[in-house]
């Protein structure tokens, strides 16, 4: 049995789904203007970020974290995975979905043939963890977006996977239900983004892993699709 089949076993979707080739879907060539910024600007950018985040007092979140989760990954890459905000683990060990969530999401990585720090890099919307996992409340989401705003800004990804219905509705300015949002290429400040399920609630709901698969597959081709640069008359 090959690598990839047996983390579609393990995710309960063997043997069923394949990755196939579509011509379906067409996407433009990704969103931020060439050449903004030297690479030494982009460079202390991201240390002045990675100064602020840490240093953030701007809602009560802070009394409450062990540390911020930053993002991890490789800081231009094409992948960008959003999810909603730290649990236990990641305040324990500072990085994002290193819990059971994280190890679906690493399993559903490496079945695209993908993995974390590889081309990918993953964030959450809010850098300190909401106490006993409550959801975020908007005025959190307020005060820590300009901090993923800024590091989408920076990796300009070629594409974005919003996981979940808090990184969903928070980057596409919207409070339409996940269900709505999957399987349709949406665009956040020009980069294409795409909506699916969040780890964590796949974990509570195993028969929705097929749908994610989808939104894998679906994924998988418009980043094909992207990097073949073929434009979409409807983006
Ligand atoms: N859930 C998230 O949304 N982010 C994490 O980093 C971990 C769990």
């Amino acid at each position: 049995m090959s690598r990839r089949d047996e983390i579609l076993e393990e995710m309960g979707l063997a043997p069923v789904w394949r990755l196939r080739e579509s011509k379906e879907e067409t996407v433009p060539a990704a969103a931020f203007p060439e050449g903004k910024g030297g690479e030494e600007e982009k460079t202390q950018d991201w240390i002045r970020l990675k100064e602020a985040v840490p240093a953030c007092t701007a809602c009560a979140l802070h009394k409450g974290r062990k540390q911020t989760v930053f993002g991890v990954g490789d800081e231009n890459a094409d992948w960008l995975l959003v999810g909603e905000a730290p649990g236990a683990e990641e305040d324990r060990l500072g990085e994002p979905f290193v819990g059971q969530a994280g190890r679906l999401l690493d399993n559903m990585l490496a079945a695209i043939d993908l993995s974390r720090g590889d081309n990918v890099y993953i964030a959450n919307v809010l850098k300190c963890r909401p106490p006993g996992n409550r959801n975020p409340e908007p005025e959190e989401v307020a005060k820590c977006t300009p901090y993923l705003q800024r590091q989408i800004g920076l990796i300009q990804p070629k594409l974005i996977v919003a996981m979940g219905r808090f990184a969903a509705q928070t980057l596409l300015n919207t409070d339409a239900s996940i269900a709505s949002l999957r399987g349709r290429l949406h665009s956040y400040a020009g980069v294409p983004l795409i909506v699916t399920y969040h780890p964590a609630y796949l974990l509570r709901n195993l028969p929705d892993k097929a749908k994610a698969w989808a939104d894998l597959v679906f994924a998988i081709k418009t980043m094909n699709q992207i990097k073949d640069k073929k434009p979409d008359p409807d983006l």
